[in-house]
């Protein structure tokens, strides 16, 4: 890097919710180190990571936090929400209790972040095509009922995570420079 360039830093806190084994770990790890865990971690706890992509030049880092279990007993505190400018709300296309559960989470987001929070609907395990019992359409719908952004991905076979994240970081880090201009 030359001397006359400036150094800028974004690190953007983003949150990923929705209920119980839709794959939102296994989203991270894909994201984050391109790994996929068969087995559900036990480990109750929050967990984050942090990676970083390049936007119009330059490096955003986003801290990705994972429930890591907490939601199972209902008790996704508001410390988890807390400076967070961008949520992943994720179900599992192949168990539609998880896509009914999206607008108790969607409310618990909302009542916990501004208008300004990026949020990003995600179908998730979109290569169970054979068990699927949501369709594509109802999840496009849904989103833009609610004014979400809205994918599906699988993080077993690693479609359109990075992009999934990548949308998100990218709204973020035009919501901020809007801000800052
Ligand atoms: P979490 O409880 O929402 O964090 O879910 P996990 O990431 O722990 O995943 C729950 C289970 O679903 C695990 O057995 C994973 O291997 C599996 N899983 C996660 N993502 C996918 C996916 O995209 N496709 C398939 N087929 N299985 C997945």
């Amino acid at each position: 890097m030359s001397d006359d360039e400036t150094v800028e830093e974004y690190l953007f806190k983003i949150v990923i919710i929705g209920d119980s084994a839709v794959g939102k770990s296994n989203l991270l790890s894909r994201f984050a180190r391109n790994e996929f865990n068969v087995h559900s971690k036990e480990t109750i706890g929050v967990e984050f990571q942090t990676q970083s992509v390049e936007i119009d030049g330059k490096e955003v880092k986003a801290q990705i936090w994972d429930t890591a279990g907490q939601e199972r007993f209902r008790a996704v505190t508001s410390a988890y929400y807390r400076g967070a400018f961008g949520a992943l709300l994720v179900y599992d296309i192949s168990r539609r209790a998880t896509f009914d559960n999206v607008a108790r989470w969607l409310d618990e987001l909302n009542s916990h972040s501004d208008t300004t929070v990026a949020k990003m609907l995600v179908g998730n395990k979109c290569d169970l095509e054979n068990t699927r019992e949501v369709s594509l359409d109802e999840g496009k719908s849904l989103a833009e009922s609610e004014g979400l952004f809205f994918i599906e991905t699988s993080a077993l076979d690693s479609t359109n995570v990075w992009t999934a994240f990548e949308i998100v970081i990218r709204e973020i880090y035009n919501n901020v420079s809007r801000k800052v201009l």
